[in-house]
């Protein structure tokens, strides 16, 4: 087990201090809508037949211990990202190659190649496309040279769906206003202080990204007035998270907001003759607005997909002259397997995405190590690594899922091959854990405390709008920023951390 980072951290109150501490968080998320539906089995149907009800978001006590060099290290990145990744999705070429290694073998995957290549065949009519795209990482140290200090690794890459950026903003300022009324046991006050805690902007940095798409594409020809769409999953837990975003698009951009459930498109929407993208309200059949934007909190997992309707209603979108955040081509960018190819050692890749040799040095210095499962060398080297019981271990075997709760960690990995044909290993890849410092925290969740072991994932947010004409080889970036930064921390004896899952919880960072 990696060693504890500061084990006096965080202090234990009194039950005097416990109890002022966690009446004010209670009353200061709900105030501020850090919150989420509840789950069933904490408040059933029957004791909340209309939904009123929302209880605090899970979130830790304490914000977590983060070194500070690895926060910046993160944040210093995250353009380079947004550049490489909005790169990808505008090469066909190269995103076919990594999905051909997948469509005999992941149906989700050929689905979704193949509404690209039948709007392809069509043409598109929208060459605005916008990434909110999350970058997540953990901190690492190099067991061979402790020396050296921690840096931070890529866990993964999300360019849909990117959760928590609503619910984030407000738990740092939750941990900022703990620490301003002196709710924290007083020997906390070397470590928390007002320059230790960064204030996560993710929720003006989303809805700006979303306002620039939204702005880009310019009124509308035919005199409609236009809204953005929040293509939503129903029911929604992590409603508020959204709405945050939403809000803000809504206050301070005044751009018009509608959440669409993903099962309503075809209902909902129709593309007129220049497809555009028309939405009707069902609240208002009378009324008409023409779609900018679509931006995607839903239809990443194939779960969602219930029959051909959904399928044809995600092709409806991605043929109309709504931006979509992200595209199809978007989307497979940020598969795990785009990931691992990125990662293959000395590999050309990482350089014809991004050319600027010390970016690319900057972005490679995140990577870990990640394996393919197929049948080149690399990937009978990896094959034996994941049979073998005792260096399966060290690692996690990935799908091309999204969403949390999909991967198979250590010790479960032989037997799950075992059970798997081998000739869809290689729908997988391979990734070496990485082992961040323990250190414990307490987690407020479902109206109960959990103290112990916590390990954090830092995620950051990337904005970035580019045009780019499907078919041509240039692309010219209109916006690339960092918005924001996410941590969620899970009790250190889960290996998956997805809040929204059911494993972890929302924190806020306090640099050390
Ligand atoms: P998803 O797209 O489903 O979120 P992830 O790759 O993020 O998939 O994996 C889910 C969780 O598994 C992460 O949030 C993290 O807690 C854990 N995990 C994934 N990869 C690693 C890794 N290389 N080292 C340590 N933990 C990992
Ligand atoms: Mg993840
Ligand atoms: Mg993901």
């Amino acid at each position: 087990m990696a060693t504890q980072l500061y084990p006096d951290y965080p202090p234990d109150g009194n039950d005097v201090e416990q109890a002022y501490l966690l009446s004010n968080l209670k009353d200061w998320s709900i105030a501020h809508g850090l919150v989420v539906r509840p789950t069933a089995s904490y408040v059933s149907a029957e004791t909340d037949p209309s939904g009123a009800l929302a209880t605090t978001a899970p979130v830790t006590l304490f914000p977590s211990l983060f070194p500070r060099v690895c926060f910046e290290q993160a944040m210093s990145v995250a353009q380079a990202y947004n550049e490489l990744y909005s790169a990808i999705a505008s090469d066909e070429e190269w995103l076919k190659q990594t999905v051909e290694e997948l469509v005999d073998i992941d149906d989700f995957i050929a689905e979704l190649w193949k509404v690209y290549l039948a709007v392809k065949q069509e043409g598109y009519v929208q060459s605005l496309n916008l990434g909110l795209f999350r970058s997540d990482y953990m901190v690492h140290t190099d067991p061979t040279n402790p020396q050296s200090g921690p840096c931070v690794k890529q866990v993964e890459f999300n360019t849909i769906a990117s959760s928590f950026g609503g619910l984030s903003s407000h738990v740092s300022g939750l941990h900022k206003h703990l620490l301003a009324i002196d709710a924290y046991p007083e020997a906390v006050g070397s470590m928390i202080n007002d320059k230790s805690l960064p204030e996560s902007k993710s929720v003006p940095g989303l809805a700006l990204g979303m306002a620039k798409a939204h702005e880009a594409y310019g009124p509308s020809t035919g005199g409609l007035p236009t809204c953005v769409i929040f293509l939503v999953q129903d029911p929604e837990r992590n409603v508020f998270d959204q709405r945050h975003v939403e809000y803000e698009l809504n206050k301070t951009h005044g751009v018009r907001t509608f959440r669409l459930p993903f099962g309503r498109v075809l209902e909902d929407t129709k593309v007129d003759s220049d497809r555009k993208l028309i939405y009707t309200p069902p609240h208002a059949p009378s009324k008409q607005f023409e779609v900018t934007l679509v931006y995607f909190r839903a239809g990443y997992s194939p779960d969602e997909y219930h029959s051909q309707r959904d399928w044809d209603g995600r092709l409806r979108i991605e043929r109309s002259a709504a931006i979509k955040c992200p595209s199809v081509l978007t989307q497979l960018a940020g598969t795990k397997k785009a990931q691992q190819v990125l990662a293959t050692p000395h590999s050309p890749h990482l350089k014809r995405f991004l050319p600027d040799d010390s970016q690319a040095a900057e972005v490679l210095k995140t990577f870990a190590p990640i394996y393919p499962m197929d049948e080149s060398e690399a990937g009978k080297e990896a094959r034996k690594l994941a049979l073998d019981p005792e260096t399966a271990m060290r690692y996690v075997l990935k799908p091309q899922r999204e969403g949390g709760g999909n991967n198979v960690y250590r010790r479960a990995i032989p037997g799950f091959l075992k059970d798997t044909p081998a000739t869809h290993w290689p729908a997988h890849i391979l990734m070496e854990m990485i082992e961040p410092p323990a250190q414990d925290n307490v987690i407020f969740r479902n109206g109960e405390l959990q103290k112990g072991g916590v390990i954090c994932e830092l995620g950051i947010y990337g904005a970035c709008l580019w045009r780019h004409k499907n078919g041509q080889s240039d692309r010219q970036i209109l916006e690339n920023f960092e918005a924001g930064y996410l941590l969620r921390t899970k009790g250190s004896g889960s290996e998956e951390g997805g809040v929204a899952a059911g494993f972890g919880s929302v924190d806020s960072a306090c640099l050390i």
